[in-house]
């Protein structure tokens, strides 16, 4: 069968760190977006990067202001610009609003991180899996959570549960940034909700049910040191992870499924101190007469996580420990990337964690409008095909190794 390659547009939420990969990366295959469109709160960020692109490229995009809390607004830019797919990388915050209005004005949807209401500090797929029916009773395709972790992590599963086991029992998925950015405290995606996510209690599943432990910065929190590929070894902190929820899902056989995370001493020094002046706290107080959220204030010092490539050195090494059965023996496979900052930043002017979260963004994107993936209806990664995006990935900057892993992981 000779399969059919289209070209489409595609309108891009979020001009920050992330936003502007996947704007960069979309830019580099113009035999698939044959229009880009780069949209989000400050119009400035939007200009900045299109001048980039201009500059790397010699391609225009286009740009535009949007509010994506503004269903209204967000359905005139879409009906104005008409592309195929709306890519979401702007806020968790946003992901209903921007669902609502593609389906209002008959896009398909691609994001990748879970909604999570603003006044809660917890995400979970609930909200968005809700819209299955109404993105499949408008024919609609709507893609969940497609950046490195949640996103490649899935399909690194699905791609194990197709290929290399009959049954998957054990998954530990590992991500480990061993650069420097050279600041004395930054967070490498949007500061507010990476602070959220990692001050949460820890869960991870075993045997049908979720086992609680203490967040990161409790003294009995679950970490361990593990020998990275390339970067040694580093200490690993257990942590819940959006992906876990769905993979507990389409994974067969599973019996447990955990996340770790590296953070350094000094990274837990700071937030520590800064969680226990209240710096984190996510209600709002009052100061001098003036309403003040503290982790949104926070943000605005922390250094921005777009501007943090220029001194990045070091790499990340993301991947999955994957155990299980193959033709009635045991075994265990390694499938990591390694990504280097300095390098992701001679190439898109990004660091590595908006590179590792962009480029899988833009592949995704690209097998919807190339009719790789196809399907009415809301679907995390792990329940497309894996090899297209597993191809892709080695193509298009990311490439991963898969390895027979023969050491041991805490019980
Ligand atoms: P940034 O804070 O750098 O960028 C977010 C962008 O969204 C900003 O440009 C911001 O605008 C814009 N934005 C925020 N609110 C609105 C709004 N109401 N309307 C329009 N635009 C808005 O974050 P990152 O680029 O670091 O992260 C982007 C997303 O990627 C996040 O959802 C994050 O959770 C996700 N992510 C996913 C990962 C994965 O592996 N799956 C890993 C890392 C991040 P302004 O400039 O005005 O603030």
């Amino acid at each position: 069968m000779t399969k059919i390659t289209m070209a489409g547009k595609v309108l891009i939420i979020g001009a920050g760190g992330v936003g502007s990969v996947v704007a960069h990366k979309c830019a580099q295959v113009p035999g698939v977006f044959s229009g880009i469109m780069l949209a989000s709160r400050t119009v400035s960020k939007c200009e900045r990067i299109k001048a980039e692109i201009r500059k790397r490229y010699g391609r225009e995009i286009d740009t535009a202001k949007v509010d994506a809390n503004d269903v209204a607004q967000l359905v005139a830019l879409i009906k104005r610009f008409n592309p195929q797919l709306v890519v979401n990388v702007a806020l968790p915050y946003q992901d209903l609003a921007i669902m609502d209005a593609c389906l209002e004005a008959g896009v398909n949807y691609l994001d990748t991180a879970n909604y999570e209401p603003p006044d809660v500090a917890h995400f979970e797929y609930r909200w968005q899996w809700a819209y299955q029916e109404k993105f499949r009773q408008k024919g609609l395709m709507a893609v969940l959570g497609c950046g490195f972790d949640p996103g490649v992590s899935n399909v690194f599963c699905a791609y194990s549960q197709k290929h290399l086991f009959d049954e998957i029992n054990y998954i530990d998925i590992l991500d480990c940034n061993a650069g420097n950015h050279g600041h004395p405290f930054a967070t490498n995606f949007n500061p507010e909700i990476n602070i959220r996510e990692v001050t949460q209690v820890v869960r991870y599943w075993e045997n049908g049910q979720w086992i609680e432990r203490p967040p990161i910065l409790d003294p009995t929190s679950v970490h361990f040191s593990f020998n990275y590929p390339v970067v040694g070894e580093k200490e690993s902190y257990l942590l819940y992870h959006e992906e876990l929820e769905s993979l507990v899902r389409n994974i067969r056989g599973l019996k447990r499924i955990r996340f770790w995370m590296t953070f350094s001493e000094n990274y837990l020094t700071h937030l520590r101190v800064l969680q226990n002046v209240g710096m984190t706290r996510i209600d709002e107080v009052e100061y001098n007469g003036t309403k003040v959220v503290p982790i949104k204030f926070l943000k605005q010092l922390l250094p921005d996580p777009a501007t943090l490539g220029t001194n990045y050195v070091g790499k990340t090494v993301i991947g999955n420990i994957l155990s299980g059965m193959k033709d009635g023996k045991s075994k265990s496979v390694y499938i990591y990337n390694v990504c280097d900052h300095e390098e992701s930043y001679k190439e898109v002017g990004a660091q590595a964690v908006s590179y590792t979260t962009g480029v899988p963004a833009m592949i995704g994107a690209m097998l919807m409008l190339n009719g790789s993936w196809r399907g009415s209806g809301v679907f995390n990664v792990e329940q497309l095909d894996p090899d297209p995006f597993m191809d892709a990935l080695n193509k298009y900057g990311l490439p991963w190794k898969p390895v027979d892993f023969d050491s041991r992981l805490p019980e």
